[in-house]
């Protein structure tokens, strides 16, 4: 029954469960796709009821020896797994091409960040302060205890198989909680690679678990699960408000990393061709695959002529292509579903009366490629301009005042990033106020950084990663109000 392909060093994915590695050859199995060849890769375990609340249990005991477990002891654990990532980045890089399709330069830049990851949560592992407050009670002394939070349950999507994981993962561990992760049955493999560098780095049996099967079954377990004392999901905004209705049940706090559709407001007054070059690179990274991706564009109607004549020159260079191959820009998107999305998405603008300025097509037969997509004069009834693409298709506008472009871009009830591109100070600033978003990058589409806090506002989520925010989302603040006797 077992599938193993020779590639895979070590073995197939597995469940992690307390100290039991299990196989696909011990349960039943889900396949893992290559969507450049829709070949099988290898084949996923799929938990079974027992092993779910077997890895509840296993939890609540990682997180009674991982709590008392000395911060700079955490720390250590965390950095050896960063250093272990780095070593073995070329073998986890060639996973995550075949698992999610995105270029092997991708997936090594990837795979290094999120070493990075683990390098910034060991450094802050070690700087979780309480604080004393003043009283109003002479002979009280007021202090604030961070602790951590308990065993965690967190759910992951399938675009960024290394670093979305890897960000719940490292904080809940930094804060001295344990960690049940599911990531997408898609992309199995890099979490498992996760799981082993920090197992060899000396993390105890029972802080991390990893579970994958029926999506559905495991959160309605995990999250009624007393035991369990905080979610976290990267996902879309669907399945986000199923998991806060569930935690709403045992009063669970969550971290919601939700669905955007991020707007790009390009000034009379930008480098045209500089943003331009910047927003190509940004917009088909991952294949459009990318929560943060620029998805509606709105240019003033002075440079929309040129910005999309550079645009497109940018996108024309774009090769696209099985990521394991050399030169190749862009790989498939990542699952069927994803591409039959695209299709529909693309159809419905141009029957809306959007017009095609480059590509529009899927790519052969075999495999989920589909052209690098420009859309212009996108109608604001295209289901595109409310819908998050989640692919490689640009939907560009014009606008004429500063008032306008705001109010096109927040006319959406989600906001996760959004850039502004403009020489002017005033503009720079002003935009950057108003727009209601998580982040805003200016003149950059560089949002997403380990030291920095990254989430969305509205319909995209609570809750914030990265930065001093992304440990304190996994600790309580307990205040001990004390008299000496
Ligand atoms: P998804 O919502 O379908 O799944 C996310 C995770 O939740 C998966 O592991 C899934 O198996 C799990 N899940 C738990 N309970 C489930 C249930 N009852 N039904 C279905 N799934 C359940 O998301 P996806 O398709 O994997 O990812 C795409 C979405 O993720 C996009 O909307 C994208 O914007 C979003 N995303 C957000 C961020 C962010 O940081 N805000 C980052 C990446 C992706």
């Amino acid at each position: 029954m077992l599938h193993i392909d020779a590639f895979v060093p070590g073995d197939s994915p597995c469940l992690v469960i307390g100290d039991s590695w299990i196989h696909a050859d011990q349960r039943e199995y889900v396949p893992v796709i290559n969507p450049a060849t829709e070949e099988t890769v290898c084949h996923a375990p799929v938990a079974t009821a027992d092993d779910i609340q077997l890895a509840i249990a296993t939890s609540v005991q990682g997180f009674e020896t991982w709590r008392r477990t000395l911060p700079i002891d955490r720390s250590r654990v965390l950095r050896g797994a960063a250093e272990r990532i780095r070593e073995r980045a070329d073998d986890i890089a060639r996973l995550m091409t075949l698992e999610q399709g995105k270029p092997l330069a991708e997936a090594r830049a990837e795979t290094l960040s999120t070493a990075d990851l683990f390098e910034w949560f060991s450094e802050e592992a070690r700087r979780s302060y309480g604080r004393i407050v003043a009283s109003q009670v002479p002979g009280v002394a007021l202090n604030v205890m961070a602790e951590p939070i308990g065993p965690v349950a967190a759910f992951t999507a399938w675009n960024f198989p290394m670093v979305v994981p890897g960000r719940k993962i490292a904080a809940a561990i930094a804060a001295g909680c344990s960690i049940i992760i599911k990531p997408s049955e898609e992309t199995p493999l890099c979490v498992v690679e996760i799981a082993r560098c920090l197992r060899d780095a000396g993390l105890p049996n029972g802080v991390l678990a990893v579970l994958y099967g029926d999506p559905a079954q495991i959160s309605e377990t995990l999250l009624a699960a007393p035991e369990i004392r905080k979610v976290a999901i990267t996902g879309s905004t669907r399945v986000g408000k199923i998991l806060a209705r569930l935690a709403a049940d045992t009063m669970k706090p969550g971290t919601y990393e939700l669905g955007g559709h991020s707007p790009v407001l390009v000034f009379g007054d930008s480098d045209a061709e500089g943003a331009a070059a910047q927003l190509a690179v940004a917009k088909y990274r991952n294949a459009g695959q990318v929560c943060t991706s620029p998805s509606r564009f709105f240019v003033h109607r002075d440079i929309v002529e040129s910005f999309t004549e550079s645009y497109l020159a940018h996108v024309d260079k774009i090769v696209v292509g099985d990521g394991l191959q050399d030169g190749v820009a862009m790989g498939p998107l990542s699952n069927e579903r994803q591409l039959l999305h695209i299709v529909d998405l693309v159809s419905d603008a141009v029957t809306h009366g959007a017009q095609l300025a480059a590509g529009g097509h899927r790519i052969g037969n075999t495999g989920y490629f589909y052209e690098p997509t420009v859309l212009l004069n996108v109608p604001d009834t295209a289901r595109i301009m409310r819908e998050e693409p989640f692919g490689p298709v640009t939907a560009i506008q014009t606008f004429d005042t500063t008032d306008d472009a705001i109010a096109k871009a927040n006319m959406l009830d989600v906001g996760l990033g959004s850039y502004v591109f403009s020489s002017s100070p005033e503009t720079m600033i002003r935009v950057a106020g108003e727009l209601q978003a998580g982040m805003v990058g200016v003149n950059t589409c560089l949002i997403a950084h380990h030291e920095a806090p990254f989430g969305g506002v509205n319909q995209s989520g609570y809750g914030r990663e990265g930065g001093i925010e992304g440990l304190d989302a996994y600790q309580i603040k307990k205040l001990v109000a004390a008299r000496a006797v």
